[in-house]
C-alpha cells in the first residue's frame, strides 16, 4: 500500500539548531547532544517500520508522528503510529531500545538492562494508553460512532528482549505488526465507521496535525541571549564568520558563504517564538555597520513597531533551496 512519508521530527531540527547556536564551551551542550542522540535512535526505529507497514491491507489509513490537540484542555499529544480501520483504531507507541526490556506495569516503569547497567524509563504502555484516551475524545468530536481505540507498544529493535506479563499481548516486536493487525480484524468483525465517517476522520486528522515543536530553551534553562552569539563556522567549528564584501568568511578555515546569516536566523526561528528587538538580532552580526545588518535582517522578518518577528516558513524554504544547490 502507498505509505505516508515519514517526517523527520521537528525536535531533531530544533536540537541541532540549538547546538549550532550555543558556544562550544556551553555547559548544557552534552545534555543536549545526549537528547539529540536519543531522538535520532527513535527516528531510526520509526524508519525501520516501513517494511512492516508495506505489508498491511489497503483499506487502512496509516498516519505517523501525528500531533493533535485535545479539544477540552488544548493539551497536545503525539502518536507515533496511528492506524485507522473501519473496525478499530490502532495507537502505536514505538520504542527503539536495545537490551532487555522489562515492563513493570504495576509500578508504571520500563526497566532496561544493557551491558549490565539498569536504567528506568517511563512506561510506554501508560503513554500509549494516555494517547488512546486523548484520541478517543478527539474522535468523539468528529464522529458519533463508538470506535474501539486500542493502545499498543512496538519495539523496533529486533535484538532486544521483551519481558512483559504473558497476558499483555499489546507489547510486541514491530516485526509482528502485520499479524497483529490481521488478528484485530478477526476479533472486531463489525465495521464501526462507515466509509463516509472514515473519510471525515482521515480528513480531520490531516487538518488538525500540528507539528508543535518544543520549547527547548525552557526545557534546558537557557536564556535567549545565550543564543545571540557571533556566528561560528559550521565547517571547522572554531572560527567566527566575519563579513567581507558581500559574503561571510571564516576567521580560521577558508570557508566562505553568502547565506550564513540566513542559516543563523533560521536556527533562531526554530527556537524563539517571540518578536525580537533589532538590537537583539544585531548581536549576531557584531562588527558590521547597523545599516548593513538591517539589510540582512529585513527580508526575513515581519516588522511591527520596533519589534521583528522571524518568518520561520520563509527561512525554512530558503535554507532548503540552498542545500539543493
Ligand atoms: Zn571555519
Amino acid at each position: 500500500m502507498a505509505l505516508p512519508e515519514l517526517k523527520r521530527p521537528l525536535i531533531i531540527d530544533q536540537l541541532e539548531a540549538l547546538l549550532r547556536r550555543l558556544p562550544p564551551q556551553h555547559p548544557k551542550r552534552s545534555d543536549i547532544t545526549d537528547h539529540l542522540r536519543r531522538f535520532n535512535i527513535g527516528f531510526a526505529g520509526e524508519q525501520s517500520l516501513d517494511v512492516q507497514l508495506s505489508l498491511l491491507p489497503d483499506d487502512l489509513h496509516i498516519f505517523r508522528q501525528i500531533t493533535l490537540q485535545t479539544s477540552s484542555t488544548r493539551e497536545t499529544f503525539q502518536i507515533d503510529l496511528l492506524i485507522i480501520s473501519p473496525r478499530f483504531v490502532f495507537i502505536g507507541e514505538v520504542k527503539n531500545m536495545a537490551g532487555t526490556l522489562r515492563f513493570d506495569l504495576h509500578h508504571g516503569q520500563l526497566v532496561r538492562t544493557l551491558d549490565g547497567v539498569e536504567d528506568i524509563f517511563r512506561c510506554p504502555v501508560r503513554q500509549s494508553e494516555r494517547q488512546a484516551h486523548h484520541f478517543t475524545s478527539w474522535l468523539a468530536n468528529h464522529v458519533p460512532a463508538n470506535v474501539p481505540v486500542l493502545p499498543y507498544v512496538l519495539i523496533a529493535n529486533y535484538q532486544s528482549k521483551i519481558e512483559a506479563p504473558l497476558d499483555r499481548s499489546n507489547i510486541f516486536h514491530a516485526a509482528n505488526l502485520p499479524s497483529v493487525i490481521v488478528k484485530l480484524h478477526e476479533n472486531h468483525k463489525k465495521n464501526t465507521l462507515t466509509k463516509k465517517e472514515m473519510e471525515k476522520v482521515v480528513r480531520g486528522i490531516k487538518e488538525a496535525d500540528m507539528e508543535a515543536g518544543a520549547d527547548l530553551l525552557r526545557r534546558f534553562h537557557i536564556h535567549e541571549t545565550e543564543l545571540m552569539n557571533a556566528m561560528t563556522c559550521q565547517t571547522c567549528e572554531k572560527g567566527v564568520l566575519l563579513r567581507k564584501k558581500h559574503s561571510w568568511v571564516c576567521s580560521s578555515c577558508r570557508y566562505r558563504s553568502t547565506q550564513a546569516h540566513v542559516e543563523a536566523l533560521h536556527d533562531l526561528s526554530m527556537l524563539i517564538r517571540r518578536p525580537l528587538k533589532r538590537a537583539e538580532l544585531e548581536r549576531l552580526f557584531s562588527g558590521i555597520p547597523r545599516r548593513s545588518s538591517l539589510r540582512l535582517i529585513r527580508p526575513w522578518t515581519f516588522r511591527e513597531g520596533y519589534m521583528y518577528t522571524l518568518e520561520k516558513n520563509k527561512l525554512t524554504e530558503a535554507v532548503k533551496n540552498q542545500s539543493k544547490t
